[in-house]
């Protein structure tokens, strides 16, 4: 018998949080944040506090209550048990967008944390790259901790200060699993499966216990760059018989699907079309759609240009198939100071400096630690590069950068937007300002290049007919009741339940 709690991903799109739970082991699929639950009480300046543990988020029923699950530090701190026994056994990680993966902060140390080689990489960089706040994914600082001082001072009465993070930081207890090979978590025996997402690693997991034949998909779609993946999935998961199989639905709603290919051929047209500057904004943990404009601006002789984030993930990425850092050129923006392209004066003393005639030192300290490394690279640009030669760069912009225009000044530039259409109020109002900006900079806009990173309904239908479980649980969908017609294929529907 395998018991399967859903813990998130019930009714709404993400937040998948589901524990398997065997005779004597258990693992969770994922263990993602729901956007639209934190954002029915949280926002950018109403954010969970770190002081209380995990007890803002419990308090919302965001966290699932379940005893065993969570870091030793916040429990304590909270005036809670810390359980001796780890609740599961491990937890498995389909993806690395932050509806799968976002909570996994919270976890105690002791769990180990399984996923591919691609999914590790790209969370190191969300890591790395990303805003502090509850991100520890890959390591762990024990909070709330000080740590013993030698009494430098005589007016200080105290013997402690505060943990420092360099000090602290220790890894997490993480698993690499490669495509189809046989691991295990106790009673288990599991395999991982690469499927297309909008984003590299994605895979779906098969799970047995010798009663139970576990099938759970991830995110997939069949429309990307990577579709023999999803289909390769697909041979295997039948020819594993399973009892169960666990699918996403996020697109039941839909018929079709802009492929990736439609994007490149538009993208290639419109570059080899357009004689300015070309902004570009797409997802940048989509190293897939990435490559489709990279392969547009080689192809209209531009150089294609890259935030420093970007460049830290081809980094990353180096040797697997995708342009490499050499191949584009990072874009250094103006930062704290903003002393990088050399108009600004600084003052030593009392003597007035031009910023570009000061030692390239001082300008390093306008930048953070890891993004140093970037804005030392050799090919890169800065806003008179692309002031000065707009029709030889295609530059990569997200909504949050347009900071840069007012630097760069363009004249006669265009925008194309890729990424995904407003989906909550909080997007809505920065497609707002985002249309503001670019209506300011007199920029025109291309829209309709976004493609999914979900399946259509035929195609997710026509999956689980191919794969043939004894029973189906929808998940990751608001429409549950649209799985009802596999009931004539024999297939049983059910329909899964908040724990
Ligand atoms: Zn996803």
């Amino acid at each position: 018998m395998v018991q399967i709690d859903f813990h998130g991903g019930v009714d709404e799109i993400g937040g998948n949080k589901i524990h398997v739970k065997g005779k004597e082991n258990s693992f969770f699929l994922d263990f993602g944040k729901s956007f639209n639950k934190e954002g029915d009480y949280f926002s950018e300046f109403l954010q969970p506090r770190k002081l209380n543990g995990i007890m803002d988020l419990v308090e919302f029923g965001l966290l699932p209550s379940v005893k065993g699950l969570y870091r030793e530090d916040y429990l304590r701190h909270c005036g809670l048990n810390h359980y001796e026994k780890p609740a599961t056994d491990g937890i498995l990680i389909s993806h690395a967008h932050l509806d799968h993966m976002g909570y996994l902060h919270h976890i105690r140390d002791d769990i180990p944390f399984i996923m591919s080689q691609e999914t590790y990489l790209i969370i190191k960089a969300l890591e790395e790259t990303g805003v502090a706040g509850f991100n520890n994914y890959l390591s762990y600082k024990t909070d709330f901790l000080y740590m013993a001082k030698a009494r430098l001072s005589k007016n200080s009465n105290t013997t402690h200060k505060k943990a420092n993070a360099r000090d602290i930081k220790k890894n997490r207890p993480i698993e690499i699993v490669e495509p189809y090979k046989d691991f295990s978590i106790g009673e288990f025996t599991l395999q991982s499966a690469p499927v297309d997402h909008s984003l590299p690693g994605a895979t779906a997991f098969l799970a047995d216990n010798g009663e139970e034949a576990l099938v759970y998909t991830g995110d997939f779609r069949f429309h990307g760059k990577r579709a023999e993946e999803t289909r390769k999935f697909i041979k295997k998961a039948k020819k594993f018989s399973p009892t169960t199989l666990i699918t996403e639905g996020t697109r039941i709603d839909r018929d079709k699907n802009t492929t990736e290919e439609d994007i490149e051929q538009r993208a290639h047209e419109l570059s080899l079309s357009h004689q300015g500057l070309i902004i570009v904004n797409y997802p940048i943990r989509d190293l897939d759609r990435f490559l489709t404009f990279y392969e547009a601006a080689q192809n209209s002789d531009r150089t294609m240009v890259v935030n420093t984030k970007q460049a830290y993930l081809l980094n990353e990425f180096a040797g697997k198939g995708y342009p490499e850092i050499d191949d584009v050129a990072v874009y250094v923006p103006r930062r704290t100071w903003g002393l990088m392209g050399g108009q600004s004066q600084v003052c030593f003393d009392e003597e007035w400096v031009k910023s570009s005639e000061i030692d390239s030192e001082y300008i390093l300290g306008d930048y953070k630690g890891w993004e140093k490394d970037y804005i030392s690279w050799e090919n890169n640009v800065n806003y008179r590069d692309l002031q000065e030669n707009p029709e030889d760069y295609m530059f990569q912009c997200d909504y949050f950068e347009f900071k840069e225009l007012i630097d760069i000044k363009p004249e006669n530039a265009i925008y194309i937007k890729s990424k995904t259409e407003p989906f909550n109020d909080e997007m809505e109002i920065d497609g707002r300002r985002e249309k503001n900006w670019l209506k300011h900079f007199n920029i025109e806009v291309h829209t309709g290049f976004h493609a999914s990173g979900h399946a259509c309904a035929p195609e997710i239908l026509e999956m689980i007919r191919e794969i043939g479980p004894e029973s189906v649980y929808p998940i990751h969908t608001r429409d549950a009741r649209a799985f009802n017609v596999l009931k004539d294929d024999g297939i049983e529907v059910k329909y899964a339940r908040l724990k």
